[in-house]
């Protein structure tokens, strides 16, 4: 009885749940983990619910409205401590962002998420998972009736338009942005372009190949030269031992020697991005007229990376042009998310991703 108890209360503890409040049911997701992907057409969710109140019904609902009842033994009238329960739930091509909700006799409710990727073609008529890529943007889709589909229900277009959309390359720049206001900030002008000098201390994986994506998508306007006797200059020090994939650098032109640095495993785009932020641009998603285009789900990012990341500056910036949600600039949805749900959200449907 005592060994019983104790389990309980560890499991108990374990929930962080208040029992000393009334309060609303807590749930947690056991398995899968927050953030998985499967190619199965269903996914066994696992869990523990518990509330001061017995809990009288277990269901998990999705982003797309669809929902079904948990697999759960009620307990009696009194507190449900640590209820197990499972829940089989089907599992559409792409993002699937699901809540596990549990319901108390006191009619209160407590629900956890978690988000499954969908990578099988196993869902009804799906012939085939590609990516591809859809003004500007890359994107994961599905083949269903040779249409080309995201999030389950999502038209892009035919799966043969995307098939013939090509990565946007040299000369199809955007002149759309965010950046430093202040000159001073800027790169100077050399014979009619902009130059960023540069030198490297310790290369990145992926850094010859963002220095020549770079350098020919901006070809005739800012450019990344080797540094000979300038005095404000840009050194890439990466890091062979750090492993996050992620890396940083300062915003625009800091005065003598900068840095760009981080992982030395950072992806080619994350070192563009990075490259981004030296020639001057700020996030897209910073922008003043961001609220406009995304919603930001504050309650679900990492609170303390909102500022610097998230926040809208009020002095020192630029905006140029029309507000770009395929920029390289701009961050995903689910940058910094703390629960697996979308941190910036396109209030155009067909531009969610
Ligand atoms: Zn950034």
């Amino acid at each position: 009885m005592y060994r019983h108890l104790l389990v309980e209360a560890i499991i108990v503890a374990a929930l962080s749940f208040p029992a000393f409040l009334s309060a609303q049911p807590v749930v947690r997701i056991l398995e899968p983990s927050a953030q998985s992907g499967t190619s199965a057409p269903t996914v066994l969710l696992k869990g523990v619910a518990a509330s001061d109140s017995a809990i009288v019904n277990i269901y998990w609902t999705d982003h797309l409205g669809h929902t079904g009842p948990a697999e759960w033994t009620p307990s009696a009238a009194g507190p449900s401590t640590s209820l197990a329960f499972s829940a089989e739930v089907s599992v559409r091509p792409g993002a699937n962002r699901i809540a596990v909700v549990a319901v108390d006799n006191q009619n209160r409710s407590g629900s956890a998420q978690l988000s499954v990727y969908g990578e099988g073609g196993r869902g009804p008529g799906v012939s085939e998972i590609r990516t591809g890529w859809w003004h500007g943007m890359q994107v994961g889709y599905a083949v269903i009736d040779g249409l080309a589909v995201v999030e389950g229900d999502i038209i892009l277009g035919t799966a043969a338009q995307l098939a013939a959309s090509a990565p946007p390359g040299p000369g199809s720049v955007s002149p759309d942005g965010f950046a430093l206001g202040y000159v001073s900030d800027l790169w100077p002008e050399v014979g009619g372009g902009y130059q960023i000098p540069y030198t490297i201390e310790t290369s990145a994986t992926n850094l010859n190949a963002a220095l020549s994506y770079v350098n020919s998508t901006l070809s005739g306007v800012i450019q990344f030269v080797p540094q000979t006797s300038q005095t404000n200059y840009v050194t890439f020090n990466f890091d062979p031992t750090n492993t996050s994939g992620s890396c940083e650098s300062s915003v625009g032109m800091v005065g003598g020697q900068q840095f760009v640095g981080g992982s030395a495993s950072c992806a080619l785009a994350t070192i563009v991005h990075e490259m981004g932020h030296t020639i001057g641009l700020f996030h897209e998603h910073q922008r003043p007229d961001r609220n406009t285009y995304v919603t930001f789900n504050y309650a679900n990012v990492d609170e303390p990376l909102v500022a610097g990341n998230f926040d809208i500056p009020t002095y020192n910036y630029q905006t140029i042009g029309l507000y770009d949600i395929a920029s390289v600039m701009h961050y995903p949805p689910f940058s910094f998310t703390k629960n697996g749900l979308t941190v910036l959200e396109s209030m155009d449907l067909r531009l969610r991703r």
